[in-house]
């Protein structure tokens, strides 16, 4: 007896073959996409947003761009030999961040800008964008390395956040190096300093900036990380949103990963950070409209400066709301790019 007849036949094998013509089409997408382009690691960094206009620009500001964008090169290629060696994007964000801690150059770790009683407070984050794990540091004076403690506390305490005289004392502990206050100190930071003692402005540096760090490594995973002497002339004790987790750092594997530079209270204000990864989630914007929607908000709220982005497909997305912002970015393409303007 004929179980089915033969028209009945003929309809349930178009049926399998529109199964399985789809189930081939959604494949060959997927592997198309990643084969396209997709790159197995990306690192972006920043050094700070610019104050001078381009056509402003003196023939002492173009050899001070020249070296930002040779330290940012040179940064860059620490954090790639990282991702490039199968390294995570947490040690490639804190090695890139660490070394333009180091620079003199940089609004971090020396060269730090001084708060209105003459002396450095620091404040840096991590972020882990697979386990949301995160650790910060704020107001710091004396741990050569913010980054490093900003590591530790993610890593070796059930903490997010640890500020002033008791991140110290754990940074000792942890065994990280500990300066003098002086360490800090540049003459170019104290001439800015004695010029602004008494005014009531509160200034994001002109040309050296706070630093960050954005990556996505070889397994998927994201990670950021900040560091700042915050704004030049702050009150003493006021922290800026470069150690606050979703204002001025964040990092998500289901979204993106991203570090801020600017005026923090706004920045803080508006969760700027974490608003870009929130509009990924919920919203399903890309990565750059998502990250220029939140830039848009300094504009309109009187802050300034921008943000790097990556998300978890390898865009990145750069906006700034300022003269200039140096930032750059390289990827296992062998793409190698830095900006002033
Ligand atoms: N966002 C930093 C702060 O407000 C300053 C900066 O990025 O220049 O502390």
């Amino acid at each position: 007896m004929q179980f089915f007849s033969t028209k009945m036949r003929k309809f349930y094998l178009l049926l399998a073959s529109i199964l399985i013509i789809s189930v081939l089409i959604v494949f060959t997408t997927k592997n198309e996409s990643y084969a396209k382009g997709k790159p197995s690691y990306v690192l972006a960094v920043h050094g700070g947003g610019v104050g001078v206009r381009k056509d402003k620009a003196t023939s002492k500001d173009k050899k001070l761009f020249k070296e930002y964008k040779l330290k940012l090169t040179e940064a860059l290629k620490i954090g790639e030999a990282i991702l490039k060696g199968g390294g995570t994007s947490l040690d490639a964000v804190e090695a890139t961040v660490k070394f333009l801690e180091d620079s003199p150059l940089f609004n971090a770790g020396k060269g730090a800008v001084f708060n209105n009683n003459g002396y450095n407070e620091l404040d840096a984050a991590i972020m882990d964008g697979n386990t949301l794990k995160a650790g910060s540091v704020a107001g710091v004076t004396i741990i050569k390395n913010p980054i490093l403690a900003a590591r530790k506390v993610m890593t070796q305490t059930k903490h997010v956040l640890l500020c002033a005289e008791g991140a110290e004392q754990f940074a000792k502990k942890q065994g990280l190096e500990i300066v003098d206050p002086s360490y800090f100190k540049t003459e170019h930071e104290w001439e800015r300093y004695l010029k602004s003692k008494g005014s009531a402005s509160l200034e994001i540096e002109k040309t050296h900036g706070t630093v960050g760090a954005v990556a996505l490594d070889s397994k998927g995973n994201l990670a950021a990380a900040t560091s700042t002497g915050g704004l030049q002339n702050k009150k003493p004790g006021r922290i800026g949103d470069s150690p606050i987790i979703g204002a001025g750092t964040y990092a998500n594997n289901k979204t993106c990963a991203v570090s801020a530079t600017g005026t923090g209270e706004v920045f803080m204000r508006n969760v700027l950070a974490y608003d870009i990864s929130a509009q990924i989630e919920y919203a399903d914007f890309s990565l750059k409209k998502a990250a220029e929607k939140a830039v848009k908000k300094l504009k309109n709220q009187k802050g300034y400066g921008g943000v790097i982005a990556i998300d978890k497909d390898g865009n990145i997305a750069m906006p700034f709301y300022s003269r200039g912002m140096k930032r750059g970015y390289i990827t296992s393409t062998g793409k190698l790019r830095v900006f002033i303007y």
